[in-house]
């Protein structure tokens, strides 16, 4: 491992100041045992059966070959690879899964022992290496042997380039077509020849994906997966603004589990119906007043990945300090407002242009300081990932200006989405309560 990966240096930069490891008093560490976790979600169990319907249909496919299986990236034309019948299996959830259950930090040693760098996106690399041990978390959550293997593997470079070489590694192992779109990257606004352009490039994979899926092309098909995937993501985006209220009725852990079928059902009905039943739930909570952080005192807007191996301690830390994060960027990404049934290629390529992570430093600032406002948000914290430069936004000075701008004090967290070794917890959690302490000085002091 290079000796950086291991450096999270000895402060943390929050609106010009440094704080030191051990400064922070103690005190709130007694409230965590009086406050416990935030409310359970009663559409969960809801959740967790279509998610396991899901799985078993991509199951049942790789194993009878009754329906062809297309990988795709998460903000990906999905609704294409719909309309032709596949099953669309989204390797970034196994990432997410292989995260969040803590085992992706021993998968990653054997992508890199053949030769995928332990720099690059751990995601790829935890999925690789899981892949090369024969290993899946999804053995133990949904009874399969393996992750379903692709007919096709269909990227979108509007992410990153890492989802590229991470489906070309699938490609040359299984012998199977990799095609993709290539979309312009760190843009200002999205113009007529953005959009041109991808919906050449999407109408040029249609002989590919004819050929694979054995189905003609069919525009009342993709239509129809468009609608679906709009009414999903208008449905997602109300759960989201639910946040703007005081207190808020959901958290940055509750969405980051909660859009699982935002980022692997949009375009199906299940997904409407899951976000109908979620929406209704978080409409009944702010009828009744109910908070997911009991005593909300302050509210965070998070910038980049979830640690998801840490999601249950942080959700934790942040409810013992009477603490909300009521925003993020990740969450938002599955919002995509721009999907029109009637021009469906055209608006696929506006849909999955507008993202956030392939707009320009300018665009970025102004998006958060919506939300900032909107949701009545108190600081913001950036998680800078290790390995995922793309959804990692402090490094050009962003969080110094946004101090600067709006008065709102920002926290740079160090860590990784994936591979643990990026992550001190001791480091992490003494920043936060400094952080929180910060706060807490400010409100008592206006
Ligand atoms: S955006 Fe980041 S986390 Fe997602 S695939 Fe790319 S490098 Fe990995």
């Amino acid at each position: 491992m290079a000796a950086h990966r291991l450096d999270f240096g000895s402060g943390v930069h929050y609106s010009n100041f440094v704080i030191k490891i051990g400064q922070f008093p103690e005190r709130y560490m007694a409230e965590k045992d009086k406050t416990g976790s935030r409310k359970t979600i009663a559409a969960t169990s809801q959740m967790k059966t279509i998610m396991a319907d899901y799985f078993a249909s991509l199951d049942r496919a790789a194993k009878t070959g009754e329906r062809k299986i297309a990988w795709c990236t998460s903000v990906g034309p999905a609704e294409l690879l719909q309309s032709f019948g596949f099953l669309v299996y989204y390797p970034e959830n196994h990432g997410a899964l292989l995260g969040a259950t803590r085992t992706a930090t021993d998968c990653i040693p054997s992508a890199n022992a053949i030769g995928y760098s332990p720099d690059i996106c751990s995601y790829l690399t935890s999925d690789v290496g899981a892949y090369l041990k024969g290993f899946t978390p999804l053995a133990k959550a949904y009874g399969m042997e393996s992750v379903p293997k692709a007919d096709i593997l269909v990227y979108n470079t509007n992410q990153c380039r890492d989802v590229q070489d991470w489906f070309a590694f699938y490609a040359r192992e299984w012998s199977v077509p990799l095609v993709g779109v290539h979309t312009h990257r760190q843009i200002k606004e999205v113009r007529g020849h953005h959009v041109t352009d991808l919906v050449a490039q999407m109408k040029g994979m249609i002989t590919t994906l004819e050929e694979v899926s054995g189905n003609r092309f069919d525009i009342d098909r993709l239509r129809e997966s468009v609608r679906l995937s709009l009414e999903c993501t208008k449905l997602w985006r109300k759960v989201l603004e639910y946040g703007a209220v005081k207190p808020a009725p959901l958290t940055f852990f509750d969405a980051s589990i909660h859009m699982a079928p935002a980022v692997v059902l949009r375009g199906t009905p299940q997904a409407v119906d899951y976000y109908k039943v979620l929406s209704a739930e978080m409409d009944q909570r702010v009828k009744n007043g109910i908070a997911a952080v009991e005593g909300e005192r302050h509210r965070i807007y998070w910038d980049g990945m979830p640690i998801w191996g840490k999601l249950r301690d942080l959700s934790e830390l942040f409810v013992s300090l009477g603490t909300n994060i009521v925003a993020s960027t990740y969450c938002n990404s599955w919002i995509f407002d721009a999907f029109d049934p009637a021009q469906p290629f055209e608006s696929m390529a506006r849909a999955y242009t507008e993202l956030f992570i392939v707009r320009d430093e300018s665009y970025k600032e102004a998006y958060m300081d919506r939300w900032i406002r909107d949701f009545s948000v108190d600081g913001v914290i950036y998680h800078d990932a290790k390995t995922c430069p793309n959804n990692s936004n402090s490094r050009y000075g962003m969080p110094q200006r946004m101090t600067e701008r709006l008065g709102v004090p920002t926290l740079v967290l160090n860590g990784d989405l994936n591979d643990l070794r990026c992550y001190s917890e001791e480091q992490a959690k003494t920043n936060i309560e400094a952080f929180i302490e910060q706060l807490d000085q400010q409100k008592s002091a206006a």
